[in-house]
C-alpha cells in the first residue's frame, strides 16, 4: 500500500496553523524525501483573527521544514471581479492581525455569522483556497485535510462525497494517527499544559531544547483558530478574555456592526463585563488537554463554500 502521506497532485494542503495540520504538512514533507511536487500547494487561510502564535509558528514551519506556505485572505463577494482580486496572498510580516478579513465580509454580508449560519469559514478559508487553486488553473484536485483517525465524526462527514470540484484526502485517517503522535511530535515526554505554561513563564527559546522538534505553537488548543470564535463554550471566551483582556472587544465591536449576536445566548460585551466584574473566577489550566480548536474550523464544515 502506498504512504498515505504521499500526495499526488493536483492537491491543496489546508494549514490550519495548529499542532495536527503541521504534523501531517512534516509527515507529508518527509514521504516526499523533503520536497513537495509543483502542483502541491500549501495554503494558510487568514482571517485576521488569529493568534499572533498562531501566525508566528506558521511561519517557523515554512522556514524549518523548507515548504512554500501560501498566506491567503478574503478580499470581495464580488463575482463581478476576476478570482485572482477576490482574495490576496500575502505573507508572515503583512498578514492582517487586526480582523480586516472578517471585518469586511461581515460589512459586505450586513449580519454577523452565528453558530448556525456559519458561513465565515466557507467564504474566508474553504472559498479562498478554492480561488487559489481555481486561479492556478485547476479545476478539479485533491484537497488534504489535517484530521486525525480518533476524530471519527469529523472523518465521516469529510469522507461523505461532495458536490465540488475536489475530493477530501485524510491521510492522517489512513494512517491511523492520533491525538497521541501527535503530542509525542510536538512534546515528547512532556504534556501541552508543562509546555505552554514553561514557554509562557520562561519564553521558547528556553524551552526549545526540550521539544523533540526544537519549537512549538505555545498554545492551549483552545486558544487556536480565531480568538474569540463563537463555537468555543463561553467558559472558554471567559478564559480568554481573563488571561489577555481585551480579545474580545472586536467580536463585540462586530456584533454592533453586523446588527446581531454570535451566540444566540449572550452577547461579546456581556461576556467583557462577566469578565470585569469576576476577574478571578476561572483559573489557568483548566482545558490543558482539550483538542477542540487544535483543528481547521474548515474541517468541521468541508463540504460548505
Ligand atoms: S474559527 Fe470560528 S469565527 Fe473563525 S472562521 Fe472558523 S468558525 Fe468562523
Amino acid at each position: 500500500m502506498d504512504n498515505p502521506y504521499l500526495i499526488h497532485g493536483p492537491a491543496l494542503i489546508s494549514f490550519s496553523g495548529g499542532r495536527t495540520s503541521a504534523y501531517m504538512l512534516k509527515q507529508i514533507i518527509d514521504a516526499h524525501g523533503g520536497k513537495l511536487p509543483d502542483d502541491v500547494h500549501v495554503c494558510f487561510a487568514n482571517t485576521g483573527k488569529e493568534r499572533e502564535e498562531t501566525l508566528a509558528f506558521v511561519n517557523e514551519c515554512a522556514v524549518r521544514w523548507g515548504v512554500k506556505v501560501h498566506w491567503l485572505e478574503f478580499r470581495s463577494r464580488k463575482t463581478s471581479l476576476p478570482i485572482e482580486e477576490r482574495f490576496a496572498e500575502v505573507t508572515f510580516e503583512t498578514a492582517s492581525r487586526a480582523g480586516e478579513p472578517f471585518e469586511t465580509l461581515i460589512r459586505c454580508k450586513s449580519y454577523t455569522p452565528n453558530a448556525v449560519m456559519r458561513w465565515c469559514t466557507a467564504e474566508l478559508k474553504v472559498r479562498v483556497m478554492k480561488w487559489f487553486m481555481q486561479a492556478r488553473g485547476y479545476r478539479n484536485w485533491t484537497n488534504v485535510i489535517g484530521l486525525r483517525h480518533d476524530e471519527a465524526h469529523r472523518v465521516a462527514k469529510s469522507r461523505k462525497p461532495n458536490k465540488e470540484v475536489w475530493t477530501n484526502s485524510l491521510p492522517m485517517d489512513d494512517a491511523k494517527a492520533t491525538q497521541r503522535d501527535v503530542f509525542r511530535f510536538w512534546f515528547g515526554k512532556l504534556s501541552i499544559g508543562d509546555v505552554v505554561n514553561l514557554i509562557r513563564k520562561i519564553g521558547m527559546e528556553a524551552v526549545a531544547h526540550l521539544l523533540p522538534q526544537g519549537f512549538d505553537l505555545g498554545l492551549f488548543g483552545f486558544e487556536g483558530n480565531c480568538d474569540g470564535c463563537m463555537l468555543k463554550a463561553r467558559a472558554k471566551l471567559w478564559e480568554i478574555e481573563r488571561t489577555k483582556p481585551g480579545t474580545l472587544q472586536w467580536w463585540s465591536d462586530m456584533e454592533v456592526v453586523g446588527n446581531g449576536q454570535f451566540v444566540t445566548e449572550y452577547s461579546y460585551a456581556e461576556l467583557i463585563r462577566d469578565v470585569q466584574k469576576q476577574p478571578d473566577l476561572f483559573s489557568g489550566g483548566l482545558f490543558d488537554t482539550d483538542p477542540d480548536m487544535d483543528a481547521e474550523c474548515g474541517t468541521w464544515c468541508a463540504e460548505a463554500a
